[in-house]
């Protein structure tokens, strides 16, 4: 039996495996995975069998990966105290999120911390398609100490190696996709945690690590200081958030060329939210006076240039899912980045941070065939991925169907 086949084209495509853009392309898409990629006039056989979906004067991307966001936090609604209280309720706001994030040609998010294990449940309702949404990829709980980073929501401390490894254990009881851990404090409980300063030994979050990749989950990182980056690299951390080089003392940035070094030599993968990236430091992070106009994004350029791989996402938090191609659009504009590399910081690299990369990130032979299809060739005017035609995700046309003049035509 010949399976069920369907054909996407359009004018360009850019496959996001760094290779050229192909002119005239198609794709054949077969339970959802691509089977071929093509260009030019497809074979007469594949008329036969196939549904043929093309969109003349397109440029089709890889769909986009997000790989921070909260989907079902939301602290600025006004009734949030009651929907944070019903575990049903804050399941309908993620859907929602989750929804907002697709639209924007968004098809895969890493959901890094909610409670009662919402996302997880969320992952698995848009798996079936109970509801519409990007594909989840989801920790769970975050993992924090007692007063820490996040623990104004989960209430829970993990105060020692032990209770880490009883974190991930029962992380991934709950059906984790990988771990999230609070390695610095943050700014969410105002003076009460200490950003500047790591809030688990290396040998803590060692511990943790080494049984999360026992039983194959990558572990993120929340990081803002220095200190505990220098941990996380000790403890083999897969994926560090944020970097932005916090030193301990008060209105110090320490940016460690040495350790960012080690980070490129391991295959570290970093994320920045790329939220308030050009603001100088010093208006940001506070700043020691001899960094001058440097801004997070010079930064994470030092990162780049020893090795690490450098993604961009947007920790969305109950509002800007669908912010992604909009802060990329900025990348280029305000940061000078190139867009190609902008692409591959916001699609293969991110898919590769969240160990994804056979499945998402590219459109090439065997991957999922999430594509989204755009009115302009990115490369050239990256404003075009703000207005996305249509979303495909796992070969299924998920956002703009009308988009498609000869839908069906055999
Ligand atoms: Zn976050």
């Amino acid at each position: 039996m010949i399976e069920a086949q369907t054909v996407f084209s359009a004018d360009l495509l850019i496959d996001g495996s760094g290779r050229a853009p192909v002119r005239d392309p198609y794709l054949v898409v077969a339970e959802g995975r691509i089977l071929e990629v093509g260009a030019g006039r497809p074979p007469d056989a594949l008329r036969e069998r196939a549904k043929f979906f093309a969109m003349p004067g397109a440029t089709i991307i890889p769909g986009l990966v997000d790989a921070h966001v909260h989907l079902a936090l939301a602290m600025h609604l006004p009734d949030w105290a009651a929907i944070d209280a019903d575990p049903a309720r804050l399941a309908f706001l993620a859907a929602r999120h989750a929804q907002e994030a697709l639209r924007a040609g968004i098809t895969t998010v890493a959901d890094c911390g909610a409670r009662h294990g919402v996302t997880i449940a969320l992952r698995e309702a848009i798996a079936q398609g109970w509801v519409e949404g990007p594909r989840v990829w989801a920790c769970g709980e975050w993992l924090t100490v007692t007063n820490g980073h996040g623990y104004f929501w989960t209430r829970r401390g993990f105060d020692s190696a032990e209770e880490l490894r009883k974190g991930v254990r029962e992380m991934v009881w709950q059906g984790a996709d990988f771990i999230k851990i609070m390695a610095s404090g943050g700014t969410t409980q105002g003076a009460k945690t200490n950003r500047r300063r790591a809030q688990y030994s290396a040998e803590e979050l060692r511990v943790a690590v080494e049984d999360a990749h026992r039983l194959n989950k990558r572990v993120i990182c929340h990081v803002n200081a220095t200190e505990a980056m220098r941990h996380c690299l000790k403890a083999g951390v897969d994926v560090v958030e944020h970097c932005n080089w916090l030193g301990a003392q008060e209105g110090t940035i320490e940016y460690d060329h040495d350790l960012a070094r080690e980070g490129g030599r391991r295959g570290l993968c970093a994320g920045i939210n790329i939220e308030q990236v050009f603001k100088p430091l010093s208006q940001n992070d506070g700043y020691a006076q001899d960094w001058g106009d440097l801004t997070r994004w010079d930064l994470m350029r030092r990162m780049q240039d020893v090795g690490v791989n450098i993604f961009v996402d947007t920790d969305a938090a109950g509002k800007d899912y669908d912010a992604l191609p909009r802060m990329m659009a900025r990348m280029v504009e305000e940061g000078k980045a190139e867009a190609a590399e902008t692409l591959a910081m916001a699609t293969l690299v991110p898919a590769r941070a969240l160990g994804l990369s056979d499945e998402i990130g590219s459109l090439e032979k065997g991957k999922q065939a999430d594509m989204v299809f755009l009115p302009a060739n990115p490369l050239i005017d990256i404003t075009a991925l703000t207005r996305p035609l249509a979303v495909v995700k796992g070969g299924c046309i998920m956002v703009g169907k009308h988009a498609f003049p000869d839908a069906n035509r055999p």
